[in-house]
């Protein structure tokens, strides 16, 4: 549970596990109720937000102080009263911090339809972090063959499929990361083209015209700021930027750090498109469906960083803001 809102890094001792009297594992009469057997919750950076206090909610509701945190994550149905799910059924969606979750609106939840996968996929790859990869670069950035692609936080959950789905494409991809041991995977792991490590970079302008000698097409900002900045100087004219992220801001949104190049917007016919990955749910099932075949045929890899149990839950949310995940950070709450 968020002990009290923050209001800004978020630490360890923000959150704190408590035990709460046994809950009954039946849904009540009369409802439309499931209950879950939380097994795989997912760390996010949207979270972020929602520990602080909002007069105005920024898209998802600000956390109750003293309840359990509610984030996406994998669960099993032990008991239901909804039509469309039944016990034994695996399914993914809001859920709770906890170990069981009544849940009493199913909306955005999904019954999971590949369970021959690893179900910790449904945290990221097979869910929200995979799905924004995927629709935020198909539907924002209108790729092409042979373009020129960079991804930042290009190792995390997201930016690791952003870069393997554009070289699926046959672009040309580069990532930056926050660290060596990242680097190496970007190049080694993901196929990326090149990649480089922004902490080590004095001038991020100097090292994308080093890596872009020919300028970028796409860019996928996840991480805002700075890096944002660089990217407008590095742009080519009819460039696309789909802006998914601002992860170097979220401690920060009253006053986010400012962004100085959008003049290039204009002179370079730039396209600059912000999306929610839950503008594209109504075609969910499509994807679900093409990346389980690319994880089948081989054609897509996926990297988790996988914490045991909700006592380390804090820990694995606060490393996201400090760069200690590498892949997709999530919590095993139960293996089944
Ligand atoms: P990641 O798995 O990429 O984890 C976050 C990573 O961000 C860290 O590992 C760290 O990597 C990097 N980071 C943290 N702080 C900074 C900083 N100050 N400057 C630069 N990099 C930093 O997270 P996700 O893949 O889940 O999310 C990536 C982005 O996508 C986030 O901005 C998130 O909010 C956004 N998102 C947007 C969605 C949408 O619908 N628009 C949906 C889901 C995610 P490193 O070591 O490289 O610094």
């Amino acid at each position: 549970v968020l002990k009290d809102f923050i209001t800004a890094f978020p630490r360890e001792s923000d959150m704190e596990v408590v035990t709460t009297d046994t809950i009954q594992l039946k849904v009540p009469e009369g409802s439309t109720a499931v209950l879950l057997k939380n097994l795989y919750l997912s760390c996010d950076p949207y979270m972020r937000w929602r520990m602080s206090k909002h007069d105005e909610p920024i898209y998802f509701p600000d956390f109750v102080p003293g309840s359990a945190i509610t984030g996406v994550g994998v669960g099993k149905v032990l008991d239901s009263s909804h039509p469309d799910f039944k016990v034994g059924d695996y399914v993914w969606g809001m859920t709770g911090w906890e170990e069981y979750s009544l849940i009493t609106s199913t909306e955005g939840f999904f019954k999971i339809r590949y369970p021959d996968l690893p179900l910790s996929y449904y945290t990221g790859l097979l869910g929200i972090a995979g799905y924004t990869a995927y629709a935020g670069f198909h539907e924002i950035c209108s790729p092409k063959k042979g373009e020129y692609v960079f991804v930042s936080a290009a190792s995390g959950a997201v930016g690791q499929l952003v870069g393997q789905f554009a070289k699926l494409m046959g672009c040309h991809v580069v990532g930056s990361a926050g660290s060596d041991e990242k680097v190496n995977l970007l190049k080694n792991k993901f196929g990326f083209d090149g990649a480089f490590n922004y902490k080590e970079e004095p001038d991020l302008n100097a090292a994308l015209k080093r890596l872009f000698p020919d300028g970028i097409d796409i860019s996928f900002e996840n991480v805002g700021g700075q890096m944002l900045d660089a990217v407008l100087l590095n742009m080519r004219t009819h460039g696309r930027i789909a802006v998914c992220g601002m992860i170097s801001q979220y401690h920060n949104l009253d006053k986010p750090e400012g962004v100085h190049n959008l003049f290039y917007l204009i002179t370079k016919s730039i396209r600059m498109e912000g999306f929610m990955v839950s503008n594209f749910f109504h075609k969910y099932h499509q994807f679900e469906e093409i990346t389980a075949q690319l994880i089948k045929d081989g054609k897509i890899t996926y990297l988790e960083d996988a914490a045991e149990g909700l006592e380390n839950a804090p820990a694995a949310l606060v490393g996201l803001f400090a760069g200690r995940n590498v892949g997709k950070q999530l919590v095993v709450v139960s293996h089944e």
